[in-house]
């Protein structure tokens, strides 16, 4: 896995090393104003663009926030929200809950998206997050998958969140609920 690297830079390791068309190696070249990687056999210049995931703002009656304690890295122990990558074959929506109920054990319902975030050159790459506000229909709140722990927090007592991406959902959602009052 690729560290956390201290600042952006158009240039960064790759995760594949050979073509996939071919098995040829692949190269960095300066190709329409952009380092990007060309395979030395076939000549195919092969795009990378970052990973799409959703996270979810759950909030119980109480307007507590619910989260999620990481068991798997980056950031173990630290908490945020439930969420995940979308895979292929699935619809962002369905990527959305599925994550919801596989971190949590709830089923949720999607009242719309609040915010979508890029994440350039974190751990993962590049990512693109799509929050979504949700509210519980059903399941019993269980830690599973890649979570040790998920509980609700009192808006006030937040504890440190992993990502940044995720504390713009949860800061866009409260200027939201401010908006409302
Ligand atoms: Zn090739």
């Amino acid at each position: 896995m690729p560290t956390e690297p201290s600042h952006f830079s158009d240039y960064r390791e790759s995760r594949f090393q050979f073509c996939p068309e071919c098995g040829g190696d692949l190269v960095r070249e300066q190709i329409s104003g952009r380092l990007r990687l060309r395979c030395r056999k076939c000549g195919e210049v092969h795009y990378e663009n970052p990973f799409p995931a959703v996270a979810l703002v759950c909030r119980n009656e109480r307007g507590e926030l619910l989260l999620t304690r990481r068991a798997e890295p980056p950031s173990v122990g630290e908490w945020c929200l439930p969420g995940g990558f979308i895979e292929v074959g699935e619809t962002v929506q369905e990527a959305a809950l599925r994550e919801f109920k596989e971190e949590t054990g709830l089923d949720g319902r999607l009242l719309g998206v609040i915010d979508v975030a890029s994440r350039v050159n974190g751990y993962w790459g590049d990512v693109v997050l799509i929050g979504f506000e949700t509210e519980v229909i059903g399941g019993v709140l269980t830690a599973g998958d890649d979570a040790s722990e998920v509980r609700f927090f009192s808006s006030d007592d937040l504890p440190e969140i992993a990502f940044d991406t995720h504390r713009k959902m949860i800061e866009v959602i409260r200027q939201k609920e401010q908006g409302r009052s």
